[in-house]
């Protein structure tokens, strides 16, 4: 049995039953060697193995008849793509498969695009977006395309411009931690980078191995550690972008400080590729932790998980850097899919917490989360846990959070739901639809939604509602909306918390904004891209 730190505080402490983190759950998963992308990658080929023997993923312009080709927009012809040519590497359909670039990570959506181009520089893209402009062809900027909400994939023939090429660290500072890089440079990459020098990215999320950087910012990512390390707002200082009219817009700055004007970056950090296409980012990255204690427990209720978590803003107060809910359903799913051990032997629990932790001194750190699990422990507010003894075991209780998402794709499509509800509320919306399919008679063994899962970043008041479905099925996203969308209107939260808008959300957005929020990013979109004013909602489209 391995010797945990909990087991030597129970023997100094006479009297103390020895809680449940000192069962060697964790010693079955010893043997295996996890890292967070080995462990996201090993679910990645489940689900793609699963996925790869689906059907055909549909045309986005069938499922969504009512988001017309706008006619203006030019057809791309022999001439183009030679002029294209001229400009940098391209793939096109006549000789190359694009179906990658044409159907999203979720196997929901799916375009027409004839034409790839793989910009080499910013000057290459402005060149694009320039030539793009003047014969009204229409473009879609993909990062990863790891994105949920549809936006990294044409619905049309739009030209997708792949940022995968843009893929150098420009510099790094390591007295001011700031950290210069192309678009195109992978999250994992930059992060990789990050830690031979001492430093971490500010954010980290399941897609790392895949998601670009600047795709991060398009995007205005939230992921696993936003508590720690905040948001891209307040980290990212400075993009360099390339407006849709081929302008170069350098504010690639490095300062924390400039208030001279508007933030005018600010505008591209969750633009979704609406204002221009992002080709470089300056960030700030704090020093990387040296400590890192990760523990995994399971709660009964709702509402202790919220005791939970209000003591570990208390209790752990500057170390604490990642709260994770899980429900029961989205554990049971992992285990069933992926067929590992699951970290908590005994009875199920409702709900399951990861908690992350990140310091610079061990025994502050150590002596911090032990006292935090022992009291939570003793006075039943959680009823079992584990702490991982090492950075294997950290990862592997990870992967129980990170591997969600693709899991559920494994029986064929998921209906996703990335969601902020005022923190009492949060799971409400879970129970709340999953009444709604029983009582439609949808969900079940031999019906389409195989069950409604609830989890997220519990630490942020955002909740993922995902429901995992034998197919897409109009039946089932008639019932899911606008019923969803009205329920977090009622309780003021919002439709996207940090996924975007994309196709998925782009005739919801009302529900959380007002028609004079709606009316001033419309003349935003319209001042940076007049030639193709926004049309109405924004869409997720550079022209
Ligand atoms: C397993 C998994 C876990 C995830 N976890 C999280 C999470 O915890 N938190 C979270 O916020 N998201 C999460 N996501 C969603 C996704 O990873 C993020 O939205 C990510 O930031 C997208 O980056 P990307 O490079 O893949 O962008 P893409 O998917 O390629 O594009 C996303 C959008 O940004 C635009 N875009 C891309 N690159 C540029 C550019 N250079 N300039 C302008 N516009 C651009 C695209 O047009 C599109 O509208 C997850 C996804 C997966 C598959």
């Amino acid at each position: 049995m391995t010797p945990t730190r909990l087991i030597t505080r129970a023997i100094r402490r006479p009297g103390l039953i020895v809680p449940p983190f000192c069962r060697p759950v964790l010693l079955r998963l010893s043997g295996q060697r996890f890292s967070a992308t080995e462990s996201h990658r090993q679910i990645t080929t489940t689900a793609t193995t699963a996925n790869s023997q689906k059907k055909e993923v549909r045309l986005t312009a069938e499922s969504y008849p009512s988001i017309e080709r706008d006619a203006r927009f030019a057809k791309l012809t022999s001439e183009d793509v030679a002029h294209f040519r001229s400009i940098c590497p391209v793939l096109s359909a006549e000789s190359d498969d694009l179906e990658a670039f044409n159907t999203d990570w979720m196997r929901k959506y799916r375009g027409q695009t004839r034409l790839v181009l793989k910009p080499k520089s910013t000057a290459n893209v402005s060149e694009i977006l320039k030539y793009c402009n003047s014969r009204s062809l229409a473009v879609v900027p993909q990062g990863g395309n790891t994105g949920l909400v549809g936006g990294s994939v044409p619905i049309y023939d739009e030209i997708v411009v792949s940022m995968n090429s843009m893929s150098n660290i420009r510099s790094f500072d390591p007295v001011s931690g700031i950290l210069i890089c192309d678009a195109g440079v992978v999250l994992e990459t930059a992060d990789n980078y990050l830690a031979g020098q001492g430093h971490i990215f500010p954010l980290d999320l399941g897609a790392k191995g895949s998601c670009h950087v600047a795709g991060n910012v398009a995007t205005n990512a939230g992921g696993l550690r936003l508590l720690r390390y905040g948001s891209l707002h307040g980290t990212v200082l400075g993009v360099e972008a390339v407006l849709p009219d081929g302008t170069i817009m350098n504010d690639l700055s490095t300062l924390r400080k400039n208030n001279t004007g508007y933030d005018l970056k600010q505008l591209f950090i969750g633009s979704e590729g609406t204002l221009g296409i992002i080709t470089a980012v300056s960030i700030i990255c704090p020093p990387r932790p040296n400590v890192q204690n990760v523990a995994f427990f399971g709660v009964n209720t709702f509402e202790k998980v919220l005791e939970a978590f209000i003591r570990a803003k208390r209790e752990l107060g500057e170390i604490l850097s990642a709260f994770e809910l899980m429900d029961g359903t989205s554990q049971r799913c992992v285990a069933q899919v992926t067929g590992k051990t699951r970290p908590l032997a005994g009875e199920e629990t409702k709900f399951y917490v990861l908690v992350e932790t990140s310091g610079s001194n061990k025994e502050h750190d150590d002596d911090k989360i032990d006292k935090f699990l022992m009291a939570l422990i003793e006075d039943e507010t959680i009823v079992n846990g584990v702490l991982a003894q090492d950075e294997t075991q950290q990862r592997n209780l990870w992967s129980w959070r990170e591997g969600i998402p693709e899991v559920l794709g494994h029986w064929g499509g998921v209906y996703k739901y990335d969601v902020s509800i005022p923190l009492k509320e949060l799971y409400s919306l879970v129970e709340d639809v999953k009444a709604r399919l029983i009582e439609h008679g949808l969900l079940g063994e031999d019906k389409t939604v195989v069950d409604v899962v609830g989890f997220g970043h519990m630490g942020d008041g955002n909740l993922h509602l995902n429901i995992p479905v034998r197919s897409y099925d109009s039946r089932v996203e008639q019932i899911l909306e606008p019923f969803v969308y009205e329920w977090i209107q009622k309780r003021k939260g919002s439709i996207s918390a940090e996924h975007g808008l994309g196709v998925a959300k782009r005739e919801y957005v009302q529900y959380s904004r007002g028609e004079t929020e709606l009316g001033i990013m419309r003349s935003l979109k319209n001042h940076f891209d007049p030639v193709w004013p926004a049309p109405v909602p924004i869409r997720a489209s550079c022209c």
